[in-house]
């Protein structure tokens, strides 16, 4: 689905851009009208009988540095590797690549390790180099539950109809890949989509985060605290789709179209119930997770960097697929055991849900960008990790294969909102 008007969509961005947290004022268009370039992109995709190119006028990209395990390389394309590893400590090492080789990469993780994408990738060896570094201690918080009266009236506020509107929006696009058009083309729609939320309310904002690499931009939605508006809850979860690399037909209706519209069900839930958070809370759609957590990378680095004070982050990623006995998932490892412990007892007191732990490896999502930063962070995830939606990275990966329902993708939205209210009291 692509926006017919895009005068229309930058209209609204310039309405929300003005109401910009600070610190992330976009400049939406660095000065380059990406309308007109993503314009020129689908004319020549449809002149080229559909394949979609990148962006033109983009200049290609400079090198990245990517941290993996060591112990994975083994099983991977050698020919991907064109030299030795530039550091390395006991697990890690750290690799040049060329950024057009790490669809090839995040292909060749997920078919030997079910991993997506299971490494860091980054535009500096400098912030390489950090993943090689023991990640800052996460000061001990306690975590309360009261809101019972409040999350009475929300919870069953959360609608399976949006969900499955949002996921087959976001599908319906040929990829979300971080460097194609339509992958450019979709955050601006989901900026447009979010910006109606800010309708009537002075407190909630949407800006892009722009990333210097690429052209596809990570989306922030900010409903910004009463109380203590300093300290911010996150959640969210990833924007970009893709199967083996470039730009092929990457529907990604379960990776992750799922978890964004879990996280625009929230904010919708949130804003129907007029509800207005003590803290704050910042709903996130990352571009580039595919790719190496690129998008999450920097935009959890630039949090750590500007010091803003996140209590908890909620990644939501692959929501919609009941591919085991039990509801939901929490992975164990590169995450918050607190948090974890914290989000288990909100199903409990909440739902009927039932529950339990998994693990996913090295650098397998969003959150992995958040813990090296020293925030508090969690996934909760649709089935164990053998039994995850066997369709993800493949043109196959619609909503069809959940049944075109979000039943299963719907569960996660209620923990959602009962970690919002429970965390942003
Ligand atoms: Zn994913």
């Amino acid at each position: 689905m692509r926006n017919p008007n895009l005068f229309m969509v930058s209209a609204v961005l310039a309405c929300c851009a003005g109401l910009a947290s600070a610190g992330y004022t976009p400049d939406f268009d660095r000065g380059v009208d990406v309308g007109l370039a993503i314009q020129a992109a689908i004319e020549s995709a449809a002149s080229a009988g559909g394949l979609v190119p990148e962006v033109p006028g983009l200049a290609p990209e400079r090198p990245v540095w990517v941290s993996m395990e060591k112990s994975d390389v083994g099983a991977l394309d050698g020919a991907l590797f064109k030299s030795a590893p530039i550091a390395q400590n006991k697990r890690l090492a750290v690799y040049e690549f060329k950024p057009a080789d790490l669809g090839q990469l995040s292909d060749g993780m997920y078919r030997s390790f079910r991993r997506a994408p299971g490494y860091f990738a980054h535009d500096t060896l400098e912030a390489a180099l950090q993943d090689l570094e023991a990640p800052p201690a996460v000061p001990a918080r306690a975590y309360t539950i009261d809101q019972g009266p409040r999350l009475k009236g929300m919870l069953p506020l959360v609608k399976e109809e949006t969900i499955v509107s949002a996921i087959s929006s976001l599908s319906a696009y040929r990829n979300r890949y971080y460097r194609s058009a339509t992958g450019v083309d979709s955050s601006k729609w989901l900026q447009q989509a979010w910006g109606k939320f800010a309708e009537g309310r002075p407190d909630i904002s949407v800006a892009a985060f722009k990333h210097a690499a690429f052209p596809q931009e990570s989306v922030i939605l900010t409903m910004r605290g009463t109380a203590e508006p300093g300290k911010v809850i996150v959640i969210g979860g990833h924007l970009d789709s893709i199967s083996g690399g470039g730009d092929n037909p990457a529907p990604g209706a379960d990776d992750n179209a799922s978890g964004v519209a879990v996280t625009n069900e929230v904010i919708r839930t949130l804003v129907e119930s007029g509800y207005r958070p003590s803290k704050t809370i910042k709903f996130i759609a990352f571009a580039a997770e595919e790719v190496g957590l690129r998008g999450s990378g920097e935009v959890a680095a630039a949090f750590k960097k500007e010091g803003v004070a996140v209590e908890g982050m909620l990644n939501l990623d692959m929501t919609n697929y009941k591919g085991s006995a039990l509801d939901i998932y929490f992975v164990a490892d590169n995450t918050n055991a607190d948090q974890n412990a914290f989000l288990g007892k909100l199903v409990d007191t909440y739902t009927a849900y039932t529950w339990s732990s998994i693990k996913c490896g090295y650098g397998c999502s969003d959150h992995a960008s958040w813990t090296k930063n020293g925030y508090p962070a969690s996934l909760p995830f649709e089935s164990t990790f053998e039994q995850y939606d066997p369709f993800i990275h493949k043109p196959t990966d619609t909503l069809s294969q959940s049944g075109g329902n979000a039943a299963h993708a719907a569960k996660f939205a209620r923990l959602a909102v009962a970690y919002a209210v429970e965390l942003a009291k």
